[in-house]
């Protein structure tokens, strides 16, 4: 019982990260400033009583609708808000109440961020990408001393972020010269390897390889059946953001087991 409401809460503080990264998505492609103005309905501008606020059952209650303008609300919205939660709870499963499971909050966000930005426009912020992968050495380097344990030293993990990351930016390149010889053509963007190069400094080189590998099976399942079904043709740009933040997600929750089996294949 007493697990079932901490996971609760849980989910609730991440659906209200989510909540807010709603805004991240929104307003950072605009320019626009993350705090003011408040909340506010994107047609009437009316600003939102706190209690329609609340993530999830706030779109829920009102069905869709701003309570004012009755204009429609994106279920994007509210879907981007139990998506995050869902993330945080997965994470917390993972790694307990321990700084660690801070540092996958942190990556999680970034992520899905990034992630929705990139079906948006097409772009990956700098300031974004830069962040992220700032925030991803930092933590690398501070988990070592909260966490007490005597390897690796916070050096040698500071160390571990930045060949991951370098090591992100040559798949990158890897990723884009093929990808450019089979489709004869390149939506690959100076964003994604920064993307490429903060998941690196994150997930270290073992699990910077593996989502770059993922993300082009998943791309390449998602893309080539999307073009197959005549969701979208050929020549259209296909933001690969979003696959690298998937990847990144399996890579987080299954990689050592991934890694783990790889290992067991090819270096019996
Ligand atoms: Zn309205």
């Amino acid at each position: 019982m007493d697990a079932l409401i901490t996971f609760a809460l849980v989910f609730l503080f991440g659906s209200a990260v989510g909540s807010f990264l709603n805004v991240v998505i929104y307003r950072i492609p605009a320019g626009l400033s993350l705090l003011h103005p408040p909340s506010r309905c994107p047609k009437c501008h009316t600003r939102l009583k706190p209690y329609d606020n609340v993530p999830v059952l706030g779109w829920l209650w009102l069905k869709g609708r701003c309570r004012y303008c009755r204009a429609p609300i994106s279920p994007r919205y509210p879907l981007i808000e139990a998506l995050t939660g869902a993330l945080f709870v997965a994470a917390f499963w993972l790694g307990g109440m321990t700084w660690a499971t801070v540092g996958y909050w942190l990556l999680l966000s970034w992520l899905v961020a990034l992630a929705f930005i990139d079906l948006d426009t097409l772009t990956l912020p700098n300031v974004l990408t830069q962040s992220g992968l700032v925030l991803g050495l930092a933590i690398k380097f501070a988990l070592p001393m909260v966490q007490g344990a005597p390897w690796p030293s916070p050096i040698h993990s500071l160390l571990s972020g930045i060949v991951g990351a370098v090591l992100g930016i040559w798949i990158f390149d890897l990723i884009t010269i093929f990808a450019s010889a089979a489709l004869g053509q390149t939506a690959m963007g100076g964003g994604d390897a920064k993307l490429a190069a903060m998941l690196g400094a994150w997930l270290g080189w073992q699990g910077v390889l593996l989502s770059g590998f993922l993300a082009c099976v998943v791309g390449a399942v998602v893309g080539g059946g999307a073009i197959a079904l005549k969701l979208i043709s050929r020549r259209q740009p296909v933001p690969f953001g979003p696959f690298l933040a998937i990847a990144a997600v399996i890579t987080l929750f299954w990689g050592e087991p991934l890694i783990g089996a790889y290992r067991a294949i090819f270096f019996p």
